[in-house]
C-alpha cells in the first residue's frame, strides 16, 4: 500500500548519509519508491554508488550521490547546499552512516574511541545541524537518526559505539523538543542485529551467539529497517516525534 509523505511543506527530497551499502542503501530504494527524491552521501564506495543512482534513476526519481564524510561538517554542509540547489529544499533527513571499531575498553586506543563518535555522533549532529535551519523556514520536515540497541542498552565490548549510539538518542530527543513547534519531526530507529557488512564481520561463535539471543530467530533484513523508516517519514506517523523505535527480533524483550 502506498502510504503518503508531506515533509517540509510537500518538500519530496530526501537527504541519507551512508546510502551505498546496508541499511542506508535499502533506505535509499525504498524512499526512492515513496516517491521521493533521493541524494545520498558514501565515504568512498564509489562503484556502489554508480550502481545505485542508475538503479533509483529508473524509478523516475531525481538521485543526487556525492562522496562526503560525515566527520567533516564543512563536506557535508556542501553536500546539503548543492542538494538544495539542485533538488530543492530538504524534507527528510536520515542518518544511516554508521562504524564500528570494537575493543574491551582496557584494550581500546584513543583513535578507535574518537572514530566510532566522529563518525556516529558528530555525523549525526553534521547533518540535522545542515538542514534543520532550512525546515524551520519551511515550518515542517522529519529526521530519522538511526542509532542501535547498543545505544540504549549498552554491549560488552562496543563502549565507543554504546556512548555514540546513546549520544544519537539524547541529541534526538532534545531536537524533537526544540524544533517541534516549527512542525518539525525528530525519531530514532535503533536496530538489533541486520544482515549487512557490519554483522557479516562476525565469528562464527559470536554469529551463533546473537542468532540465539533473537526470539525470532534470525537476523533482521535492512529492508525491514527501511520500512520503519519510510513509515517516520510517513503522514502515518504525524503524532510521533521524540520516539526510539526498536526494531531488534525481540532481542531486547
Ligand atoms: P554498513 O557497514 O553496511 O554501511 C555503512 C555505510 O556508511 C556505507 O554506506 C559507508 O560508505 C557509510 N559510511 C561509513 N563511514 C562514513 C563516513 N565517515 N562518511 C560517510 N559515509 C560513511 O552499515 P549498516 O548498514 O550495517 O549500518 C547502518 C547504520 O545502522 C549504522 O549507523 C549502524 O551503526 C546502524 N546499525 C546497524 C546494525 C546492524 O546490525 N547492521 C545494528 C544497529 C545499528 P562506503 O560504502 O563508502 O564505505
Amino acid at each position: 500500500m502506498t502510504q503518503q509523505h508531506s515533509t517540509a511543506d510537500g518538500s519530496r527530497v530526501a537527504v541519507i548519509t551512508g546510502g551505498t551499502r546496508g541499511i542506508g542503501r535499502a533506505t535509499v530504494q525504498r524512499l526512492a519508491r515513496d516517491g521521493f527524491d533521493v541524494a545520498f552521501c558514501y565515504q568512498s564506495n564509489e562503484e556502489a554508488a554508480l550502481t545505485l543512482s542508475k538503479e533509483v534513476a529508473e524509478l523516475g526519481v531525481r538521485v543526487l550521490a556525492r562522496q562526503a564524510d560525515v566527520t567533516d561538517r564543512g563536506a557535508v554542509r556542501a553536500f546539503v547546499e548543492e542538494v538544495e540547489e539542485q533538488l530543492g529544499p530538504v524534507g527528510l533527513a536520515v542518518t544511516s552512516a554508521g562504524i564500528t571499531r570494537d575493543n574491551p575498553l582496557l584494550m581500546m586506543t584513543d583513535e578507535e574511541w574518537h572514530e566510532v563518535l566522529d563518525t556516529n555522533l558528530d555525523g549525526v549532529y553534521h547533518l540535522c545541524r545542515s538542514v534543520v535551519f532550512s525546515m524551520m523556514k519551511h515550518r515542517a520536515g522529519v529526521i530519522v537518526n538511526i542509532s542501535s540497541v547498543a545505544g540504549v542498552y549498552g554491549q560488552a565490548t562496543q563502549t565507543n559505539y554504546s556512548a555514540s549510539k546513546a549520544g544519537i538518542i539524547g541529541f534526538s530527543r532534545a531536537l524533537a523538543k526544540e524544533v517541534a513547534r516549527y512542525g518539525i519531526r525528530v525519531n530514532v530507529v535503533a536496530p538489533g542485529f541486520i544482515e549487512t557488512d557490519m554483522t557479516s564481520s562476525l565469528n562464527e561463535a559470536a554469529r551463533a551467539k546473537a542468532l540465539a539471543s533473537v526470539p525470532l530467530g534470525r537476523l533482521g533484513r535492512a529492508e525491514e529497517v527501511a520500512d520503519l523508516v519510510s513509515y517516520l517519514a510517513s503522514d502515518r506517523a504525524g503524532y510521533v516525534t521524540g520516539a526510539v523505535m526498536q526494531i531488534d527480533g525481540g532481542i531486547t524483550i
